[in-house]
């Protein structure tokens, strides 16, 4: 049954839900796959095959094999540089697309925008949103397509990587025996690679199987990523701890088979309506002329901007969050009307009628209710145990943690084999050598699978597992110790000729990463090759570029996803607040618009301010 709440209500509802899952430890909740869970962290996906150490040179090194890699990798061969090595310590290509081959595994961002170089390996998706291993296929086809296999170090950790002085090279070294220069260094890591286990007591007691989402044993469970039964479970007794975006993905599939599924909840996901569908491929081939992929990937970026875009060719969860909130700013007005009333503004040189920063976080409010109220009745309508209903209810702002888009999630707790263990935002209180105990209750299981996350908080040594040492023996954890700093979120000072191919500071949080990682690629290919052209040995941000750089990331409010108000998640510090190391890591003041529009220009000048070129 629906609960109609007033306003007030409802954000007292909110806070009282986030006041119940605030912890004091904050990030320090969680631990790694590390140490006694060592073995937890294994590769089930691919097998170990021993090989000779390298020791050559290649022009350029990029630690991480997934899109950043693929991408950055794929226009620097487009740009004539040919000799490039993906290291990683996967056994294949595809970051978290390598790792993440849970079952029911898919991408909530549209396939057109989400997957990179679509035109140039001329690739059609099979749905507008696709499922894992399409992606995973997709990333070895950029790998082919271009040629990155050829000097590919798989299977292979970082030991340690160094500037070398004299010789003007990055000098690396890995677990493998390597021990190789390059000229240049990407690094692209990865937002979120360091698999979570959650800190409960106990849980190194555990005498059945557990492992996580990351790394699934398909061996244990049966099926595939593809949605093959896992008939393995008929007969198991299954946790699953964790309701997030994986989580709302792999329950509905695991609840198809298992014995019995117990779903382990902390905070539950907002879950609202999926509305995939098949590409037509009549339908793709009169959309896909030159530059489509381009036209496509702004064409959300304007949506989810301040803009009045004329037309939204993505059409999804995440264009509709914005229009929602436009809308309201345009008091009903049609957008036809707000564009003409901003041209004819601009042909009669007059200032345009401003909205008022209170309308804007009123619209904001009022579009941001209606939505979770959305999402909450439809908990309702889909769910047959109210009991069951109330507690799959988010009470939290949509955007406070990743929404999750599923028309099979919900419907999963109608299962007769499917109980759902809320524990009313505290977590599983204990694991014992036999199950799990929430409530004083104790749930006895065969397996636990932990769709707890990864780490995001984390500084970079902490996440990378390695260091990089630059000019003059200084550390990167030294030189970011009290907060990032780059230029562009690429360029670091001391670094030369090192790229982070990341997101923050640069667009950051627009939900397409992969549009940072195309448009960052664009970068270090267009630096290199002048570099390469006019035979530079060295190219380096000032430390007064990157200082302005960073005074404007402070400048930015923050982001309405990571704020300290929201109930806690990875998305704003476990709810921990913003510390000036936290804002220092988000995007341009101006989002992923303002980003884009700036460094469009900035490589279009020709100028590459805040970079030194040396001999
Ligand atoms: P999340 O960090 O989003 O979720 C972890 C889950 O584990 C949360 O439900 C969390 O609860 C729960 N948890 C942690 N500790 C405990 C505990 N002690 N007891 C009970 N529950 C606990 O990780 P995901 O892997 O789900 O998603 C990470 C990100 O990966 C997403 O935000 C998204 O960016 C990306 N992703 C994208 C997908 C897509 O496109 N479809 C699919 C999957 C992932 P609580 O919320 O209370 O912290």
């Amino acid at each position: 049954m629906t609960t109609v709440l007033d306003r007030e209500s409802i954000k007292q509802k909110y806070a009282a839900e986030r006041a119940k899952r605030l912890r004091p430890e904050g990030n320090e909740q969680y631990q790694r796959l590390s140490g006694k869970f060592q073995d937890m962290a294994a590769d089930p996906h691919t097998p170990f095959v021993p090989r000779d150490p390298v020791t050559d040179h290649v022009t350029f090194a990029f630690i991480g094999a997934g899109m950043s890699g693929l991408v950055t990798g794929a226009r620097l061969k487009e740009a004539g540089i040919e000799s490039v090595r993906l290291i990683d310590k996967a056994g294949g290509v595809g970051g978290t697309w390598y790792w993440n081959r849970y079952p029911g595994v898919r991408c909530d961002t549209a396939a057109m925008i989400y997957l990179p170089l679509l035109e140039e390996t001329g690739y059609m998706p099979s749905e507008k949103y696709v499922r894992g291993p399409e992606i995973l296929a997709h990333c070895e086809r950029i790998a082919k397509h271009y040629g990155l296999y050829d000097k590919a170090l798989f299977h292979t950790e970082i030991d340690s990587v160094e500037w070398q002085e004299d010789a003007r090279v990055w000098r690396i070294t890995t677990n493998r025996g390597d021990d190789f220069t390059a000229k240049y260094l990407g690094m692209g890591t990865g937002p979120l690679h360091v698999a979570k286990l959650p800190g409960i007591p106990g849980i190194e007691n555990f005498k059945g199987k557990q492992f996580h989402t990351s790394r699934w044993d398909y061996d244990y469970t049966g099926g595939d990523a593809l949605g093959a039964p896992m008939d393995k479970l008929k007969d198991k007794r299954v946790a699953v701890i964790g309701t997030g975006a994986t989580g709302v993905q792999c329950i509905p599939q695991m609840a198809k088979t298992t014995g019995h599924l117990f779903v382990f909840q902390r905070t539950p996901s907002s879950v609202d309506v999926r509305g995939n569908h098949p590409i037509d491929p009549d339908w793709f081939g009169r959309i896909a002329k030159a530059g489509w992929q381009k036209r496509w990937m702004d064409n959300f970026v304007d949506n989810m901007g301040r803009g009045l875009p004329s037309e939204d060719l993505i059409d999804d969860g995440w264009t509709a969050i914005s229009r929602r909130i436009r809308e309201k700013v345009l008091d009903g007005r049609p957008m036809w009307a707000a564009k003409l009333a901003t041209r004819v503004a601009g042909a009669l040189g007059r200032p345009l009628r401003q909205v008022s920063p209170d309308k804007v976080h009123a619209a904001i409010e009022d579009a941001d209710i209606e939505k979770t109220e959305e999402i909450r009745a439809r908990v309702d309508s889909v769910v047959k145990d109210p009991e069951t209903a109330a507690h799959l209810k988010a009470w939290y702002s949509q955007l406070c943690k990743r929404p999750c888009f599923s028309d099979e999630y919900l419907d999963a707790f109608n299962l007769p084999n499917t109980t759902l263990v809320d524990t009313d935002g505290k977590g599983v209180e204990r694991i014992t050598e036999t199950g799990l105990m929430v409530g004083g209750k104790h749930y006895e299981v065969d397996c636990i699978v932990y769709a707890s996350g990864f780490e995001f908080g984390a500084n970079f040594q902490m996440k990378t597992g390695f260091d990089i040492k630059g000019r003059n023996g200084e550390l990167l954890s030294e030189y970011w110790a009290d907060g990032l700093r780059t230029l562009h979120g690429l360029h670091v000072p001391g670094f030369p000729n090192a790229f982070m191919v990341q997101m923050n500071q640069a667009a950051n949080m627009v939900s397409n990463i992969p549009h940072n990682i195309v448009d960052h690629a664009a970068t270090v290919a267009q630096v290199i090759a002048h570099a390469e052209r006019e035979d530079y040995a060295e190219v380096e941000p000032t430390e007064e570029a990157v200082s302005k750089w960073v005074d404007l990331i402070l400048t930015g409010g923050g982001s309405l996803m990571a704020s300290a108000d929201c109930t806690p998640g990875f998305w704003n510090n476990e709810g921990q607040g913003w510390s000036k190391e936290f804002r220092q890591s988000q995007g341009h003041p101006g989002g992923a618009e303002g980003y884009f529009g700036h460094i469009d220009a900035w490589r279009r000048s020709g100028t590459y301010s805040g970079l030194v070129f040396s001999k």
